[in-house]
């Protein structure tokens, strides 16, 4: 008896220990409990990166050569006694050492800090890509050779090994999807699926037609507008979104500040059994380090 309980005991923390390895496989990316400065000089891997959720639809991402920063917007709370990335904010002092391409979807003010122009006198290498929308609401936009890249819907660009492809937004501008250091990134600006009056019809629509670009894409990390005020109508249409495109991992944007509702999103996915991790970010500079599941 004793040793058929040792067996079974054995038996039973293997399976423990495959069932956890097996969900920890099963989710690309983990949290970290590094200090920003680490996370700065530490070097990402091909097909790694490291994620901070700024605020709003603003995402930074340090791959292994670049560090993108997407749609970056303070916000109206900026926390007066934090700063830097750990808090959602960017500090061109603190990442003046990194090679910083700056993604401006569109001209709204919720997406667009105007003052980013700025963080080129203190940051050694920098690059903006903005949508032709961007460049005629600030002059200062407008394409300069090599350092402001203006880039129309629908048109792929390469900028050093980074190729940048952009889709038509569903309002203003484009969304972008970035290929770089072994990741493929979608960030969707303000393309969405902005079903107000609950048409059964426009998401399939808006995943098949305007998402159309998207195919035969292999998405690793996935930023999608999730706002709540279109909760009761598929959130923006990330649910078709992730079905249709498979992103490994996919974020939650544009929820002005309302992280509380992340955990409502992630059992909407769950619920039409969506196949892409999802981060419940849970503030302004929460932080996670995605890795692409080696294959084989
Ligand atoms: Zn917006």
């Amino acid at each position: 008896m004793r040793h058929h309980n040792a067996a079974m005991a054995g038996f039973l923390c293997c399976f423990v220990a495959c069932c956890a390895f097996q969900s920890q496989a099963a989710t690309p990316f983990r949290r970290t409990e590094k200090s920003t400065s680490e996370l700065l000089q530490s070097a990402p891997g091909n097909g790694e990166a490291i994620i901070w959720h700024l605020y709003h639809s603003g995402f930074a991402l340090k791959t292994a050569h670049h560090l993108l920063i997407f749609d970056y917007w303070p916000g109206n709370h900026v926390p007066a006694d934090k700063k830097g990335l750990a808090a959602g904010l960017i500090d061109p002092n603190e990442i003046k050492g990194e090679d910083v391409i700056v993604f401006i979807s569109h001209e709204h003010d919720d997406h667009f800090y105007r003052d980013c122009i700025e963080w080129k006198d203190k940051v050694k290498t920098i690059r903006y890509v903005v949508s032709p929308e961007v460049s005629r609401a600030d002059k200062r936009f407008a394409s300069q050779e090599d350092s402001i890249i203006s880039i129309a819907p629908n048109k792929t660009a390469n900028i050093k090994d980074i190729q940048v492809k952009t889709l038509r937004s569903t309002d203003s501008g484009v969304a972008f999807l970035v290929k770089t250091d072994g990741l493929t990134i979608y960030h969707s600006g303000d393309h969405a699926c902005w079903n107000w009056n609950n048409d059964p019809n426009m998401e399939s629509r808006f995943a098949t037609e305007l998402l159309k670009p998207l195919e035969g894409e292999d998405i690793d990390i996935a930023m999608h507008v999730c706002d709540p005020r279109l909760k009761t109508s598929g959130w923006g249409g990330i649910g078709a979104f992730t079905q249709k495109y498979k992103p490994r991992m996919v974020a939650p944007m544009h929820l002005m500040g309302k992280y509380k509702e992340t955990q409502e999103i992630e059992s909407f996915l769950k619920s039409i059994n969506s196949p892409s991790s999802f981060w419940a970010i849970q503030g302004r500079g929460d932080c996670v380090i995605y890795q692409r599941e080696k294959k084989g």
